[in-house]
């Protein structure tokens, strides 16, 4: 057995340890060659194990075995011909993974590095976020290894159709409603919605995330970064402290960092960096107003790099790196899977890290979480910090079934309301005297809804 695993169940009984050891063998062999779905998962089932053996009805009936095993995986061939009338081949992909309490919910992500083991591990994820949130929504991912970067709109939009082509299938306002995620943002979810539309033939709300002009719904797009914002003052707010005069790192500069750092602002406290895939800034005068403006416009509008931020504003750009060696109190980290590693974590807790809101999906390495765990800092792990996104989609579809469009504050107080019942249901699941270890709350709180309701299906 590693040292990772040593450290992270570190507390729990030999018997506990065990279980998952054996539970998580089965799983690696059962799917070879997927370390984030592996890594996904056995966070989950080091957290649930101890609950379940005190609660042996979920062991009995194989709940985390089920759970585990999509409900079905569907990958297909998506065609497209480039501007230059070449043929392009991508692997498009849905994971249906569990809808024991609702229709399928999750976003579609078009990346180069998308496969089966990162949407298996996101779908898996999204089935315990989606309950956190207390929505009917059950847990799905999807997405192609298709690359938008330096694409041209009409190539991105024949993509996007001949994606839909075979995705409509498989969606529907009951059965699965995709949203974005990576590289899918307003723009593809208004190409693909206009190819669902004709060929479904009806206007339902099989999508969210769509444009304001064809059902979208107010603060959906501002929905994951303000969520993890919200979450984030929740959890500083029952220390008696606020995200007010923090000086915050962000990395990335899509959808979920650009409305991180405005409610960062919003709230008082001041984010110095964003990043991209080729490296981060740091403006010690903070991102804000005309600059976040500039920000947004860059990445949303001109589709630029993060480095012109730093040569408009002459500010320091770091070619390469993340921003986790910058010196802050609070860390959002908001664009991938595994960007900050063991050592980045130990630099940033030396540094005096007070809490850590993971807007994107696992963000932290396996041994990155036990740092911060380790140290009892507020870490707000990624199925409770960022289900404000999903939330908002999920208010997105009861605005489309009712035919009706809330005010935007209307949608803000029930996101605000939203993340506080999470924060609150972690509390309730993950107090450990004065410490609340959030991981496991979200994770328990997460897992007995839809766990109780695949018990009361007996076994399907
Ligand atoms: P965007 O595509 O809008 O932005 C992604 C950002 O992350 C970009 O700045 C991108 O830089 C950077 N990035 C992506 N992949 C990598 C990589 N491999 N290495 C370094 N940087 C990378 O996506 P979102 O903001 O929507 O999503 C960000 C994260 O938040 C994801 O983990 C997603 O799953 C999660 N999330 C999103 C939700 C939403 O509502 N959109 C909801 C809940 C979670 P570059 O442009 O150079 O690629």
């Amino acid at each position: 057995m590693g040292d990772t695993i040593m450290s992270a169940t570190a507390g729990i009984s030999a018997t506990a340890i065990e279980e998952v050891e054996s539970f998580m063998s089965g799983l690696r062999k059962r799917n070879p060659g997927e370390g984030e779905f592996h890594q996904a998962v056995e966070e989950v089932a080091r957290t649930l194990m101890p609950f379940m053996l005190e609660n042996p009805k979920y062991i009995d009936a194989m709940i985390l075995e089920r759970m585990t095993e999509p409900d079905r995986v569907v990958i297909f061939r998506v065609s497209w011909q480039d501007d230059a009338g070449n043929v392009r081949v991508n692997r498009g992909y849905r994971i249906q993974c569990n809808n024991a309490i609702g229709p399928y919910k999750g976003g579609l992500r078009f990346h180069p590095s998308v496969n089966l083991s990162i949407l298996k591990f996101l779908a898996f994820e999204q089935t315990l976020k989606n309950s956190l949130t207390t929505l009917p929504m059950g847990g799905a991912k999807g997405g192609a290894n298709f690359n938008p970067k330096g694409k041209s709109d009409r190539e991105i939009m024949r993509f996007c159709q001949s994606f839909m082509t075979e995705l409509v299938r498989y969606i529907g306002k009951d059965l699965d409603v995709p949203a974005g995620d990576i590289g899918v943002g307003e723009r593809e979810i208004g190409f693909m919605f206009g190819h669902y539309l004709r060929i479904a033939r009806e206007f339902t709300g099989a999508m969210t995330g769509k444009g304001l002009a064809f059902g979208g719904s107010l603060i959906r797009k501002e929905a994951t970064g303000f969520g993890c914002c919200y979450f984030v003052e929740e959890m500083l707010n029952r220390t008696g402290d606020g995200i007010k005069g923090k000086v915050c790192l962000v990395s990335g500069s899509g959808n979920v960092a650009q409305h991180t750092i405005e409610k960062i602002n919003h709230l008082g406290g001041k984010a110095v960096t964003a990043s991209d895939s080729d490296g981060f800034i740091h403006d010690p005068d903070g991102i804000r107003d005309e600059k976040l403006q500039f920000l947004m416009d860059l990445k949303n509008v001109k589709r630029g790099r993060i480095a012109d931020y730093a040569e408009k504003y002459k500010c320091a750009y770091v070619a390469g790196q993340r921003p986790w060696g910058v010196k802050a109190d609070l860390a959002f980290p908001c664009a991938t899977q595994n960007e900050i590693n063991e050592a980045e974590a130990r630099t940033l807790l030396k540094n005096g890290l007070k809490g850590v809101g993971e807007g994107a999906n696992m963000p932290s390495e396996e041994a990155a979480t036990d740092a911060f765990l380790a140290a009892k800092i507020l870490y707000a792990p990624s199925k409770a910090a960022n289900a404000g996104g999903v939330a908002v989609s999920g208010l997105e579809q009861t605005q489309n079934a009712q035919r009706l469009h809330w005010s935007r504050e209307e949608v803000d107080t029930k996101l605000q309301a939203i993340m506080k019942d999470i924060h609150a249901t972690c509390v309730k699941y993950g107090a450990e005297g004065d410490w609340v270890n959030y991981v496991k709350g979200a994770n328990l709180g997460g897992f007995v809804r839809v766990a109780d309701a695949m018990l009361a299906y007996g076994v399907v």
